[in-house]
This record gives C-alpha cells, structure tokens and sequence, in this order.
C-alpha cells in the first residue's frame, strides 16, 4: 500500500515551497483539528482532522459557521502531515496552492460517536460527528457525504444544534485573523521574504 502523503509529496517541489515535506506518524492519543486560511486562487478555509497519523483535509469554500442552519460544502483533498499543523506563510507563485497561509483555528477534537469510535470508518460510511475545542469553533460539527458532485464526492460540514451553537454569528469577520500569531493574510504575506529573489539576505 502506497504512503497515504504520497499525493502531498507529488503536488509539491519542496525547493520551491515552504511547506513541510513530513512523514506519516503514529496516531496521537488526543486527535488534533486545524482550519487553515488559504488565500490561493480562490480564498477558502481547509479543514484537517488527525487520523491515522496524517491529516484527513477538505477544502471549504465559504468557510466554516458557528450558525446550524449554514452548511458549508466542503471537498476532500489530499492527506497533509501531521507538521502541517502549525504551517503559516507563503506558498510561491507558480507552486501548488500558491498564496498565503494562515492557521485560522486550531484544536483538540473528539469523535461524538464515542471515544473508540473510528473516525476512518466514519468517513468511508460518509458521516462523522466531532467535537471541537477549538480557540474560535468549539461543540458538536457534522460531516457529511452528499451524493452530488459526480466523480468527485462532495460533503458538508456544519454546526450541530447544541449550547454552543451561536445562530446568526458571523465568525469568519468577527474573528479573521490567525491564532498562532493573531496576524492578518495581509500581514502574513507582506511580511514573508520573497522567495523567488536570488541570493536575497
Ligand atoms: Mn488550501
């Protein structure tokens, strides 16, 4: 069986990209979450959750809400290492993914189908339930696999009705910036060295 990263490590020239090359790791005792802000060609937010030592990721479009009634589609993408984490910065011009980076949220999560529940048998039945204790998104959230979008599977992710739930909420304004460094995409971007300058420093 080929490496679950094996399509990371295939989309990427890590000369060229700050992002980590990584491995696949043991499972950690307390499954970790992160939203990312990724203003690539399109601005949308990619939702990772740990399993099985990588990070099973989606891209969401619009982005996640604290509000039940928004579901957000969300479109798996490849498996990230697990030192994706933390990753904040700026992915050059002409490379995958190319744009800013930021770590919009980050978390420990647990799968609300119980502690022994296995959230990669979950997703390949195309519904899990986690909790998220996050810094911005925290209690119960859906995924869930629709059958539209062809080839492609699509799901959603949405806020589960609880006392967390914060209808009407605009979290994506209200709260825009990274936690890790409470920077700006602008910041982050403006501050990053240009990688494409030879020889610079
Ligand atoms: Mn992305």
């Amino acid at each position: 069986m080929s490496d679950p990263l094996k399509d990371y490590w295939d989309k990427r020239d890590f000369n060229q990209t700050p992002e980590p090359v990584g491995e696949t790791q043991a499972s950690t005792k307390k499954p970790v979450f992160v939203i990312q802000k990724h203003d690539a060609r399109n601005l949308h937010y990619d939702l990772r959750l740990e399993h099985g030592g990588v990070l099973k990721s989606w891209a969401v479009p619009k982005g996640p809400s604290m509000d039940p009634m928004v579901k957000r589609l969300a479109v798996p993408t490849e498996d990230h290492p697990m030192g994706y984490l933390d990753f904040e910065g700026v992915i050059p011009k002409g490379n995958y993914g190319a744009g800013t980076v930021i770590v919009w949220d980050i978390g420990l999560y647990r799968n609300l189908k119980g502690d022994d529940a296995d959230l990669g048998r979950n997703l390949d039945e195309g519904h899990a339930t986690i909790w998220l204790e996050g810094a911005k998104l925290r209690g119960g959230f859906a995924l869930i696999r629709t059958k539209r979008g062809g080839k492609r599977p699509q799901w959603l992710f949405f806020k589960m009705k609880d006392e967390q739930a914060l209808p009407g909420s605009e979290i994506l304004t209200e709260r825009p910036n990274s936690v890790k460094t409470g920077r700006s995409l602008k910041e982050v971007e403006e501050q990053e060295e240009p990688a494409d300058i030879e020889g610079f420093q």
